[in-house]
């Protein structure tokens, strides 16, 4: 069955063909299908702003669409950067510039915990339109600077303390073991298998 999902982010496309391989599903993007995917992340959840991808998606192509709206939450910046994880020092995707602003903000609070959280909320929109919802998280703490060269985004200064080595350190295949974006796509494929695989409403 094929179903798009919604995102112009070539990495987040790659780890989702990866991770629901074998699943019976062919994961189209928006460019594959033609379809220009601009939708303005207005939603103050990332479960909002993966409905609006997936809507835009769904009724651009009028198949099933899978939104990913995910991102890192820092406890001690009150969760931020948050919904504004891909535009925090301004311009979208500047992993760079938002990594930076991130470590900058913790190093002008001294002795707070370094404590944070990857989420991925994922929306899947039905044939019919029908939504449904999953979640998943991974923590981790922000390391003092980057490490690393795998992954996007803020990979590099994500340190897992269980394998004592950032995201970006780990291997791709490794990383989809563990990430946010695996568990919220193993909750959507136990959702999707038990209903019957392939019933698209
Ligand atoms: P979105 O495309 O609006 O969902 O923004 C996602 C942003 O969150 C990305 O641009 C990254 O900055 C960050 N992000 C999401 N997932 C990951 C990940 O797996 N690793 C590192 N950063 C991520």
């Amino acid at each position: 069955m094929q179903i798009v999902l919604a995102t112009n982010n070539a990495h987040k496309l790659t780890e989702v063909r990866a991770i629901l391989a074998g699943c019976g599903l062919e994961v189209a993007s928006p460019a594959d299908l033609g379809l220009e995917l601009d939708v303005e992340e207005v939603g103050v959840t990332f479960r909002e702003n993966a409905l609006l991808k997936a809507m835009a998606c769904h009724r651009g192509t009028g198949l099933a669409a899978l939104g990913d709206d995910s991102g890192l939450v820092v406890e001690a910046l009150a969760g931020r950067p948050g919904v504004l994880s891909a535009r925090y020092a301004g311009r979208h995707g500047d992993d760079a510039a938002n990594t930076a602003r991130v470590l900058a903000e913790l190093a002008a609070l001294p002795g707070v915990s370094r404590a944070a959280a990857f989420v991925c909320s994922l929306a899947w929109v039905d044939a019919d339109g029908g939504a449904h919802f999953f979640e998943g998280r991974v923590e981790g703490e922000i390391a003092s600077a980057g490490a690393g060269s795998g992954g996007f985004g803020y990979d590099p200064v994500f340190f897992l303390p269980q394998h004592r080595c950032t995201m970006a350190e780990l291997p791709f295949d490794q990383k989809n073991t563990l990430s946010h974006r695996r568990r919220a796509l193993d909750a959507f494929v136990s959702w999707w298998q038990a209903r019957g695989a392939g019933h698209a409403h």
